[in-house]
Formats: structure tokens, sequence, C-alpha cells
């Protein structure tokens, strides 16, 4: 049964119980979600919802009831374990829409027997809004973007696009223009896991394409959303202000895009407000871009295979901070290309590489400095903990601690100057506060009660001391009471009927008799009387209310604290981010010293020389195995002769390093535009405004493209692009098809570049026929990487030097790889005769000279190495012959006409 099934239950109405009857109606308001529908304990979940989830999460599907003759599936999760099944749903891209019990079920029952209990949706969980803890990967952004089109934006030709990202859990937000150009690399830099467009947009091919590719949640809501008539007040009403004018001029694109993403969080928090920055305004042009596909290609942030492990970011993380490790990966997702920006970032690096003592010490007071961001971010949306209000108290112990540790050191680069002043203007008083306030291991959940600290409140003490001293309060006031009145045997006791009363054998209770006003009659027993007192009755309603009006005031006094810290949410918000830099700025420079990396020059210029580059991610590989990295120079920028760019043409075998080295200079200039330091061990790059790369080769079958079609369609976006600041890399272009044809793009596309595009440019070939190019276009020089040959096989030295490469060494590295020797010895023969065939042959010719399994059928020698045919010993030329074959690889028709070859050859060489 489908949900669209249960949208209609009139039919069935007469059957339908009430639950079921609302849980229809609650699901058919929220169908794009599975509804988590709380049934005390546990969250529900029925019909198609239930097969869905019972799948993805791997528990047991039941049924209850029926629906239309039908047995109603349903699957189920305790409430306590929750969170784990959700991450599990939003992680598989599902949205879950939570729908909690709003009354006491005792409350629905004083409406009559068959009342069902008020439920309601309180949160639409989506990939892009959650906060908790447990759901988000401390080292990655959680960002939720809308993606806005506008017509007759500044762009004038083509589509203008907004742009607003927000990580909820953190309260960051962004927006940007784009254009149809730019878009892709744009959405590519901010990675989403959720991405809001109007559906209509989502109906065109191209841009449903370029969205695809991001391998985001979609999420699709009507154009209203982005409705540019509303979208300024939507803005200034989130941010309780009159105008945007105090915050920027934002373009008609962004501020719809930015309306967008907030209408969509008014959907999902039903109401909850998180707590957001007012959006920054990011400039594309401030930013080197780079493309989906180089992005992927270089495995900046993650592997193709979409690990973190393997890829740059994970080579040069060394944060040891949860933000820190975020704020690293953004700033390698979007490199700078402003030198100035650069440079200031470098000195903060450089102060920290030779200032080791005070690197040390701030990365260890780092290190007890919780998330205070996202801890902010979850008590502002009323998902917080004690454990919330204590990380933001550690935070801000580790934040004055380092504040100190640097105010007292002197000058600073400008970086270090304004992270102090930050971490100087966080609100330190509120931080104690906190760190009195609560107790120094709080529950998780503030309905536990138990977190406030003991002295920080008197009456909480006092009740506190009563709920769990009870009985040596009574004990006492019993003590007290016997020896005042000279009943040794007076007793307090509680019963369920009487609650607590004080107990005396009737011979001895006259002192309690003749003082009425005080000691109240309750019981007469055979025996025995019960009274008791106005201060008895007080501490009773004392005792057993304690526990519940402790509570009361513990939760009291999270509200208090929880609503000062969000009322100094900014300056919180502004400590957190000065935490970051200090993380990523020591960080990097402790990479800087462990491998061995460089402050590369970074200026307006167009120079591309590299001294002794190396991969940042093979060298640190390669190490692991105890082999050393070869480090290369790279020259690609305006030598004293050439007015622009260079290209460098580089052949050489297969496995010899040639991709490697294409991409390490990729890695270096964009860790140089990040701010890092570099390996290297000179480098002076002019910022490039744009990186491009073509390497590897994958299909895209989902859009419908050959590997050879995407190789195409990444060649054309780099020539149609690339500008003389823009830095390409090229690997193997044309390989996916006839030679000929390879040879032939290849060609043309580095006379483009060279005439065109005059970008600086890495492009490696096998086709050394192009190397002829250099002696025509002044520009290009040709590169090789060196190998020896020894013994028939090939040593690879990786090094690269100038010059062309005189052939590929394909089947050597086809016979290293493990290729069976018949196949390896056969490429030898067809190649010796490709090579020397007259280019003017017909193919037809060429199966002439090297028909199939010829070897077996009669030439049998033809399989022979020369220097073995020369023996002309009967035994050593069988021997040769018989070695040559390989019975594994012989079908046994081949077999058995080779034994007769075998035969026919020893014949002939004993007649002879
Ligand atoms: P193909 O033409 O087959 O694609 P290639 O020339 O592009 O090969 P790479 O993939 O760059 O070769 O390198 C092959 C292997 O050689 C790498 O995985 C690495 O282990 C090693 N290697 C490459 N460059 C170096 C270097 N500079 N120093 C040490 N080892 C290297």
């Amino acid at each position: 049964m489908t949900t669209a099934d249960i949208e209609k239950p009139s039919s069935a109405k007469g059957r339908v119980t009430p639950m079921m009857a609302q849980y229809i109606e609650i699901k058919t308001a929220n169908p794009d979600s599975l509804l988590f529908y709380r049934m005390g304990d546990f969250y529900e979940l029925f019909f198609e919802d239930a097969e869905i989830a019972s799948r993805s999460l791997g528990i047991t599907l039941t049924k209850r009831g029926k629906h239309d003759g039908e047995d109603i599936p349903m699957c189920g999760v305790p409430v306590h374990a929750a969170d784990d099944y959700l991450q599990k749903l939003i992680g598989l891209g599902h949205r879950v829409s939570v729908c909690e019990q709003m009354e006491d079920p005792a409350e629905a029952k004083k409406r009559g027997s068959k009342s069902v209990v008020r439920r309601d949706v309180v949160r639409l969980v989506t990939p892009g809004t959650i906060t908790e803890d447990r759901l988000l990967d401390a080292k990655r952004n959680n960002f939720l973007a809308s993606l806005a089109r506008v017509k007759g934006g500044s762009n004038s030709h083509g589509n203008t696009y907004g742009l607003a990202w927000i990580d909820m859990s953190t309260g960051t937000f962004r927006v940007a223009e784009s254009d149809d150009v730019r878009l892709a690399a744009a959405l590519a830099r901010i990675d989403p896991s959720e991405l809001v467009l109007a559906d209509a947009l989502l109906q065109e091919t191209e841009l449903r394409a370029t969205v695809e590719g991001l391998g985001a949640a979609l999420s699709p809501v009507p154009r209203t959303f982005f409705d540019g008539a509303t979208a300024q007040d939507r803005l200034s009403s989130y941010f309780s202000v009159g105008t945007l004018d105090g915050f920027a001029n934002y373009t008609r694109a962004e501020l719809i895009a930015a309306s967008g993403i907030l209408a969509y969080i008014d959907k999902t928090q039903l109401g909850e407000r998180p707590p957001l920055e007012p959006p920054v305004k990011e400039a594309a042009a401030g930013q080197l871009l780079i493309d989906p596909a180089t992005r992927a290609n270089l495995e900046l942030t993650r592997t193709l295979s979409g690990e973190r492990r393997g890829s740059l970011l994970s080579a040069i993380d060394k944060t040891v901070t949860g933000a820190g490790s975020r704020l690293l990966a953004s700033r390698l997702a979007g490199p700078l290309t402003d030198p100035q920006q650069i440079s200031q970032r470098q000195d903060t690096i450089a102060f920290f590489a030779s200032d080791t003592m005070q690197r040390e010490d701030i990365r260890s007071l780092l290190k007890s400095a919780p998330d205070m961001s996202r801890a902010l971010s979850r008590l502002a949306v009323d998902r917080g903990g004690p454990r919330d209000l204590q990380s933001i108290a550690f935070a801000m112990t580790s934040a004055r601690e380092i504040a100190g540790l640097l105010a007292s050191g002197g000058a600073y680069p400008q970086e270090i100057a304004d992270t102090v002043q930050r971490l100087e203007q966080a609100p330190h008083a509120l931080g104690e506060k906190l760190m009195q306030a609560i107790a120094e291991e709080p529950p998780l959940l503030k309905r536990d009660g138990g977190f406030v600290a003991p002295s920080y409140h008197a009456d909480l003490d006092e009740l506190k001391s009563l709920r769990d001293q009870s009985r040596k309060v009574i004990a006492q006031m019993q003590a007290d009471l016997s020896a005042e009145l000279g009943i040794r045997s007076l007793k307090i006791k509680h019963n369920n009927v009487l609650g607590w009363f004080m107990e005396a054998p009737t011979a001895q209770c006259d002192p309690m008799k003749d003082d009425p006003a005080r000691f109240i009659h309750r019981q007469s027993m055979a025996g025995a009387m019960r009274f008791t007192t106005t201060e008895l009755a007080d501490l009773e309603s004392k005792i057993s209310s304690a526990g519940e009006r402790a509570l009361a005031i513990e939760l009291e006094i999270f509200n208090e604290l929880t609503k000062a810290v969000v009322e100094a949410g900014a300056h919180i918000k502004s400590a957190a981010e000065a935490l970051a830099v200090l993380d990523v700025s020591t960080s990097l420079a402790v990479l800087a010293e462990a491998e061995n990396y460089i402050r590369p020059v970074v200026d307006e210029g167009l120079a591309f020389t590299i001294e002794g580059g190396r991969h940042p991610v093979v060298e640190q590989a390669l190490r692991k195995s105890g082999e050393p990295f070869v480090a290369n120079n790279a020259n690609l920028g305006p030598l004293e002769s050439f007015e622009n760019g260079q290209i460098w043409l580089i052949t050489g075998p297969n496995m010899a390093g040639k991709s490697t080295f294409l991409r390490q200079n990729a890695l270096i200039a964009v860790l140089a535009q990040m701010g890092s330091f570099v390996p290297a061990t000179k480098a002076h790059i002019g910022v490039v405004d744009r990186l491009f790369s073509r390497v590897g080769a994958a299909d895209d079958l989902a859009r419908g493209r050959s590997t050879f079609m995407v190789e195409m369609v990444e060649t054309a976006a780099i020539l149609n692009q690339a500008t003389d600041r823009s830095l390409v890399i090229l690997d193997e272009i044309g390989r996916g098809t006839a030679t000929f044809d390879g040879l032939s793009i290849a060609w043309a596309a580095i006379e483009h570049l060279h005439e065109t595009n005059r970008s600086r440019s890495l492009f490696a070939t096998h086709y050394h026929e192009i190397t002829a190019l250099s002696q025509r276009l002044e520009r290009l020089n040709n590169a090789t990487v060196r190998v020896k040959e020894w013994k028939g096989d090939v040593v690879f030295l990786h090094e690269i030097v100038e010059g062309a490469a005189d052939r590929s060494y394909g089947i050597q590295v086809a016979k290293l790889a493990g290729l069976p020797k018949s196949v390896v010895k056969r490429a030898q023969k067809i190649l010796v005769q490709l090579e020397e065939q007259d280019t003017n042959k017909p193919a037809e010719k060429l199966l002439d000279d090297l028909p199939l399994f010829a070897s077996f059928s009669q030439p049998l020698d033809t399989i022979l190495e020369p220097e073995q045919e020369s023996e002309g010993v009967v035994s050593n030329e069988l021997s040769v012959l018989l070695e040559a074959l390989d019975p594994d690889d012989m079908t046994p028709r081949q077999a058995h006409e080779a034994l007769y070859a075998l035969k026919q050859k020893q014949k002939e060489l004993s007649s002879h």
C-alpha cells in the first residue's frame, strides 16, 4: 500500500480507528518525508514509510490492524535510540517528519475513553538542517544551500543566479551571485548536503544535470519561496531590523536566494529560528574558481571514491578541533586570488612556524576547547542540553587563556591581532557564570536534572538536600522532638494515607495532647497515637515536591543561562571563529615544519616557478612504504624572452610520473592561494584566476555521457574559458578514440591553448608526434620523465627533464603488471611490425603480416626471439619453443595443434 493510497481513506472511513485517522491526516499534510509517529516510547512508521524504513534500517516489518481490508505494514524505532536511526535515514537522503505527542495520555482520557492523544509534527529533519552532534560530522560543514534565478539580473548575457548557503549547526550564512558559466563551480565549492530550489527550475534539463551532479539531496519547493516582492521583508524580519542597509549591498538575486532559504528553514523548523549571522556577501572575483570536474579530479577534499582519506585535505589536516577542521576545508575549497590577503595568512603561519613554544601552548589549550558554534546553535533552536552550556563554558576558558597568552607577546601579524581582539571581546563573565553554574559531569538531557552545580543557587541546594537527605532531616527532627518532649520512643513515620506523622505510645502522649495548638491529632491506634505539626506538614510538602521543584528551578536556571548565551551569540560566534583561525594557522605551521613546506611568493604577475616541487599526498604515501619522492621543477612563467605563459608538453613512459607531476603543480597552486606553505624548496606563483584540469577517465552514464564524451565536454570547457591567468592541466587528451582522431584533437588543442588561451599549461601525452610542435610554437617546451632500461625492463626515475620521449614502454609496463607472457611477446611482435609499417599500407596488409594465432598454425618460430633462433641446437630450439607455450593460456585445440607443430619441428630438425 502506498502513500497515495492512504491519502484517500474515505471509502474505509467507517473502519478507520481514530488513531489511524489522525495518522493519515498528519501524513497527508507531510507527504514528502517519512513520518516518525510517536506512540509512547517508540516512533512508529506505517504503510509505505514502514516498508522504506525497514529496508533502509534493517528492522523488522510487522503489521498493525487493517486499512481497506489490507494489513497495515508497521515498524518502529525506540525513542532513546532515534538519533542513530535518523542519522542512517538522513545519510541515505531521506527526510523525516518527527511527530510528537502534544499532551499527556491522561489528559486525552479526560475527553473520553476513545479520544486520541493530540499529536503534531514538531520538526522536519532534512540533510541540510540537522544540528545534533551525533548526526553531524565534526570535521565537515553541513551546508543547506538555495539557488534562485532572476530575470534581468546584473548579468547582461545569459542568466543571473543567486546562491545562499547556511550551516545551521554553526550559524554561518553566505550569499553570492553567479552566472551560467560559473554556476557549477560555485555550487561545487559550497558542496551542500541539501539544495533548495524552485521546482520549475528542476524541470529544466541542463540545470537539472548541473545540480544532480552535486550529489546533494535536492529539495524542490514552490516558486513562492523565491518571491522577489517579499524577499527583503522576510530577511529584515528574520534579523529583526527595519532595513537591510546596514548589512551589505545585496543584489536582487542574492536577496531572493537568501529569502528562499529562510522560508525553507521556517518550513523545516516550524517557526524555531536558528541564530544565523547576517548573510555575508562573497564576491566571486576574490576566489580561485575550480569547476566540479577539476575539484573531483584533483581530489581536494575527498577522493574520487568519495572518501576524505587519501584527499589533499586529509594530507594537510593537522587541526585539533572540529571547527578548525571545517575552516581548513572551506579555505581549501575556496582559495583566494588577492595576494595581500594570501600574504596575511602566510604571515600568521610564519609567526607560528618560528614561535613553536607559543604554538604548542595554544594548541594544547585548543584541544580542550569544545565546539562552541555548534553548541550555541543547538541552544538557540531549543535542542541544546546542559553539556552544550558546559561546552561554551570550557571553550570560553580556553579563549580567555589563549587571549592572555597572546596578548602578553607583543607585535603580531594582522590576522593574529584580529583574533586576539575577538577573543578579548568574548563574554568572559558569562563564561565564568556558566562554569560556576554547571555541574562537573552534567547529564545529556536537561529533563533529567542534576546539572546545576552545588552552591550555585541557595533554594535549589535546600530543595536538593531535602530531597536527597529527607531521611536525615526527619531523623534529626525525631531526635530533637523526642529530647524536647522526653518521649524516648517517639517516631516519625510515613504512610500513603496520612503522609508523614509522629507516633508515640498512648501512655506517653501527654506532652503532645497538652499542646493541641502545636500537635494536631491525626489518628488513635490501639496503644499508640499519631500527631502532626505545622513544621512537619511544611517539611512534608517540601519533601514531596522537592524533587519536582528542584527540577523546575534547574530548568529555570537552564533557560536563563541559555537566554544569556543566545543573547551573547554574536560575540561567542566571533570568539569561536577566532579559535578556528588559530587552529588552522598553527596546524598549517605544524604541517610546514613536519613536511618541510616553504612560504611561496604569490603576486599579481604571471610567474609559475616551482623548484623542488612534490606531490603532498603521494609523498606521504610513499614515505609510509619507505620510498623517496623525487622532487621536480616546473617553470611555466614568463621567461625573459617570452611575454606570456608557457606550455610544457610532457611525454614519457607509462607509470613514469607524468600525472603525479601535473597534479602536484595544480595542488601547489591551490595550497599557495589558500594561504598555506607548499611542498617545494622555492615557489613563485602569479595568482591563478581559474584552475582547470582534465585528468583521468570517467564516464558519466547517469547523464548519458560516454567516457570520451566526458573528456571532450571537459576539454571544451577549458578551451572556451581559460585565460592567460589560468592554470591548465591536461592529461592525455584524445585518448578515448581512434589514434589519428585523438592525435589531431590533442594537436589542435595545444595550438589553441598557445595562440588563444595563452594559459600556463601542463600537457601530458603519449602522442610523441606532437613534440614536433615545439619547433613552431615559441612558448611550447618539451619535457619528459627519465627512465633507465635495464635487462629489457624499464626502471622509473621519476625525474622531469627537458626533451621528448621517443617511446612509451607500454609493453614493459604491461609485463610488470602481469599480462600473460604469450600476450606480451605477441604485443612486442605487433609493435615491431607497426613501427616498421608504411603508414600508407592498408590495414588489411597488416593483418596479413600478423595473422591471429599464426604462431601455432604454421611458422611456430615467429614467436622466437632472434638470438634464440640462432642457437641451432635441436634440444635448445625445442626447449625455447616449449618455453614460449603457456598451457594455461591455450584452448585444447591450440594445445593440440602446438603439439603437432612441435613434433613436426622436431622431425625437421633431426632430418637436417
Ligand atoms: P600513465 O601514463 O600510465 O598514466 P604516469 O606517467 O602518469 O602513468 P603516474 O600515475 O604519475 O604515472 O605515477 C605512477 C606511480 O609512480 C605513482 O603512483 C607513484 O607511486 C610513482 N611516482 C610518480 N611520481 C613520482 C615521484 N616524483 N617520485 C617518486 N615516485 C613517483
